[in-house]
C-alpha cells in the first residue's frame, strides 16, 4: 500500500466528543464518526461534515459510543433528517439501544430511545451489522476484531456483557421520567417529534411541539455512571499506525479485555495514540491502565465546560505514568486547560502539548 494516512480530527464538541477519523491512501480515503457531540455543539460539527465533497457522504462506520448527550446528540441531529438528507451516510451504525441491553441483561436512556427509534426508521438494516443487529460487545467476535474496508482494523476493548447489563437500570429510570417504556420506540418517536431541537424544520411530520425550560433541565439529570461503562471503545490500527479510541469507558473493563487479550504491565499495547476517556476525568485513568497501554500521543476532547474536563490528576497521571515523553493533544484552548501549555515550554518539561491556534476550535492529529 503506497503512502498510507491514518489522520484524526478532534472536532470542536464542547465538552462531549466527536471525532473525524480519515485514513486510507491518496486515492482511496475512508472515514470513521466516533459520536457527535452535543446538541449546541452540532452548528460547529456539522459544518465539518458539510466541507465533503459535493455528493460524497460515504462512511465506513459511525459509532456511538453510548447514551450520555455529549456524544449521542449530534447524531440524533443528523438522523431526524430524512436519510436522503444525511449528511454523512455510514455503511454501518454502531449503537447499544434497548434491545441490546435487553439482550445481555441490558442498557440508558431517553436519546438513546430518540436514536434508536431514527435507525429503525431511516437505516435498519446497518444497525450493528458486524454483530448480526445483535450488542456491539466484547466476547462476541474471534479475537474481538472487525475489518473495514483497506485493511483499517478495529478490535473492541469495551463494552463487555456486564457493563452493558448495569446500563438497564439507569435506563429504565431515564425514560420513566418521560413515560416511555423501554424500547417502546413508537413512543419515543412521539416524542422526539416534540423535541425541535433535534429537527428545526419539522420534518418528522407529527406536528412540533414546545419544549420547556424545565423539561431540558430534567435531561441533565441522571447518573452517567452506567452509561459511560456501557461505551463502545477499541483499537484502530492502519497502515503501521493506531490510537485507543476509549470515549468514556470506564478504565476496568477496558484493562480486562486487554488482559483477555494477553497484555501485561511487561508486554503493554503498544499504541501511537490513545483518545482518554472520558474528557480526561480523574475517574477514567488508573495506574492499570498506564501500564498496559504504552501511548506516545494522549487526545483530550473537552472545551472544560461543565465537568472542567481534563481533571489535573488525570493529565498528571498520564505525564507521570507515560513510558515515553508524551505529547497531550487540547481540541480547545481555554483558561482551563491552558496551564500544561506553560508547563510543557519550561526546560526540561517532561511532555509536549499541542492546541489549536489561537481564536480556534478543534485540532487534526496525523499519525
Ligand atoms: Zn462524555
Amino acid at each position: 500500500m503506497s503512502n498510507p494516512f491514518f489522520r484524526i480530527e478532534m472536532l470542536p464538541a464542547k465538552h462531549g466528543d466527536a471525532l473525524w477519523i480519515e485514513y486510507g491512501t491518496p486515492d482511496n480515503l475512508r472515514r470513521i464518526l466516533i459520536d457527535g457531540g452535543p446538541i449546541n455543539a452540532w452548528p460547529e460539527v456539522s459544518a465539518r461534515l458539510q466541507q465533503l465533497p459535493p455528493g460524497d457522504t460515504g462512511v465506513e462506520l459511525a459509532v456511538i459510543s453510548h447514551v450520555d448527550t455529549d456524544h449521542i446528540e449530534g447524531l440524533v441531529r443528523l438522523m431526524a433528517e430524512p436519510f436522503k438528507r444525511w449528511l454523512v451516510k455510514p455503511e454501518e451504525i454502531w449503537f447499544n439501544g434497548w434491545r441490546h441491553i435487553g439482550e445481555a441483561k441490558n442498557l440508558g436512556g431517553r436519546e438513546g430511545e430518540f436514536l434508536s427509534a431514527l435507525i429503525v426508521q431511516r437505516a435498519p438494516s446497518r444497525w450493528n451489522k458486524r454483530f448480526g443487529g445483535k450488542a456491539v460487545c466484547t466476547g462476541k467476535l474471534a479475537d474481538d476484531r472487525v475489518e473495514l474496508a483497506v485493511g483499517m482494523r478495529l478490535t473492541l476493548v469495551s463494552p463487555n456483557a456486564a457493563s452493558l447489563a448495569a446500563l438497564e437500570k439507569d435506563w429504565r429510570s431515564s425514560v420513566k421520567k418521560w413515560a416511555i417504556m423501554p424500547g417502546d420506540l413508537e413512543a419515543a418517536w412521539a416524542q422526539l417529534v416534540d423535541e425541535n431541537k433535534f429537527h428545526p424544520d419539522a420534518e418528522l411530520t407529527l406536528g412540533p411541539g414546545d419544549l420547556t425550560a424545565d423539561l431540558l433541565s430534567q435531561l441533565k439529570g441522571r447518573d452517567s455512571g452506567a452509561a459511560n461503562g456501557s461505551s463502545i471503545a477499541f483499537l484502530a490500527e492502519f497502515g503501521g499506525k493506531s490510537c485507543l479510541f476509549l470515549a468514556d469507558a470506564h478504565a476496568g473493563v477496558v484493562c480486562e479485555t486487554l488482559r483477555d487479550h494477553g497484555y501485561t504491565k511487561d508486554k503493554p499495547l503498544k499504541v501511537d495514540a490513545m483518545k482518554i476517556a472520558h474528557h480526561g476525568s480523574r475517574n477514567n485513568i488508573t495506574p492499570e491502565l498506564l501500564e498496559l497501554v504504552d501511548a506516545k500521543h494522549f487526545l483530550v476532547s473537552s472545551n472544560g465546560d461543565k465537568f472542567g474536563h481534563p481533571d489535573s490528576a488525570a493529565i498528571e497521571a498520564v505525564i507521570l505514568g507515560s513510558r515515553r515523553k508524551p505529547t497531550l493533544w487540547f481540541n480547545y484552548l481555554s483558561d482551563h486547560n491552558a496551564k500544561w501549555k506553560a508547563e510543557s515550554l519550561k526546560p526540561g518539561a517532561r511532555f509536549r502539548t499541542k492546541y489549536p491556534a489561537k481564536g480556534k476550535s478543534g485540532i487534526v492529529v496525523t499519525l
